[in-house]
């Protein structure tokens, strides 16, 4: 039996675990399938404090891994399926495998929402789709790229890239942005910036040749088709928070974000267990705010497991 079993290694799970290591806890932390969460997939962390000249995302989250591992944190690849939390005792589940434990805290992070085309899968990642303009942006400069969304970070997103494009085209939906009204002005004000409203991604182009080449686009209106030719798409629909396996237990929003009691934003629904990170944030999303949440859940296990010793 555990003390306690942390999920997810981002860096809500990997401050939780360094906290929980060194009150002696003996954590076990449970990676998932995106070991060190979604800064790995990022280039230069320039926000983190404490990194005056940046750090790179898999750096940064292998540093926090250390420093958790040499305090007694203990690492498992694998992926809960199921949870029973109705008892004393939490239970996890993962194939053949249950783990127990008295407390647990649930920092499985967010993923990036998809369309879901089959063109879209076969050029994700080197075919030129990402979802991660930070972090591929800079493969583009001097080329046309597009970005897909028309909420805060689709705006943010365009932005970014009209650093090293000479066209980014927004394609949006409907004919109004959802983003907040500064990043909306900025992004309607940017010269760069081209918006397509109305609109929607039929195909991406360019999959024979493993390169994007274009966008096929419909108007949601007058349904005419077409292409917008560019070497790069960036997704930017929103975040889908990884929390399924937990909803029959946690309580979460209609867009599946766990929900902290009252007054606390770690706590959740069933005593012993929190959560911390991008499953439960969906307004800041940032790496230090995730890493104060896990803070804040490894001091409340403690603090939980101290009055029942
Ligand atoms: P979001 O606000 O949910 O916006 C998602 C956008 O994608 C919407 O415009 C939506 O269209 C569109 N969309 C969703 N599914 C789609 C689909 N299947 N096909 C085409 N378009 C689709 O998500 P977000 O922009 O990631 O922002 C999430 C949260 O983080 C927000 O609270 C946001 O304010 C915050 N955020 C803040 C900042 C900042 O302040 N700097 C930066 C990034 C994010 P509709 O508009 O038609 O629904």
């Amino acid at each position: 039996m555990e003390n306690i079993i942390i999920l997810g290694t981002g860096c809500a799970g990997l401050t939780a675990a360094i906290y929980a290591a060194r009150a002696n806890l003996h954590p076990l932390v449970i990676e998932g399938d995106l070991p060190g969460g979604q800064l790995t997939t990022t280039s230069d962390v320039e926000n983190f404090p404490g990194w005056p000249d940046g750090i790179d995302g898999y750096t940064l989250m292998e540093k926090l891994r250390q420093q958790a591992a040499r305090f007694g944190a203990r690492y498992e690849l694998n992926w809960i399926e199921s949870v029973d939390f109705s008892g004393d005792i939490k239970v996890l589940k993962a194939g053949e495998k249950t783990y127990r434990a008295k407390t647990v805290i649930v920092s499985t992070g967010a993923s990036p929402r998809l369309l879901g085309l089959d063109s879209e899968k076969k050029l994700f990642g080197t075919g030129g789709v990402s979802t991660c303009a930070t972090c591929d942006g800079p493969f583009y400069r001097g080329m046309d790229v597009v970005v897909v969304g028309g909420g805060d970070s689709a705006c943010e997103e365009a932005l970014f890239l009209t650093r090293f494009s000479p066209k980014v085209t927004l394609i949006h939906r409907r004919d109004r942005l959802r983003a907040s009204k500064i990043m909306a002005q900025r992004t309607l004000a940017n010269e760069k910036i081209e918006l397509c409203w109305n609109s929607v991604v039929i195909e991406f182009e360019g999959a024979e040749e493993k390169a994007v080449s274009g966008v096929r686009v419909r108007n949601v209106i007058n349904g005419e088709e077409k292409s917008i030719p560019c070497k790069g798409a960036f997704i930017a629909i929103g975040h889908i928070p990884n929390t399924q396996a937990f909803a029959s237990h946690l309580d979460t929003d209609e867009n599946g974000y766990f929900v902290p009691l009252n007054g606390s934003q770690v706590c959740s629904n069933v005593e012993g267990v929190y959560v911390a990170g991008d499953c439960v944030d969906h307004v800041y999303r940032q790496a230090i705010t995730a890493a104060g949440m896990g803070c804040q859940a490894a001091m409340e296990a403690e603090r939980w497991l101290a009055e029942r010793q």
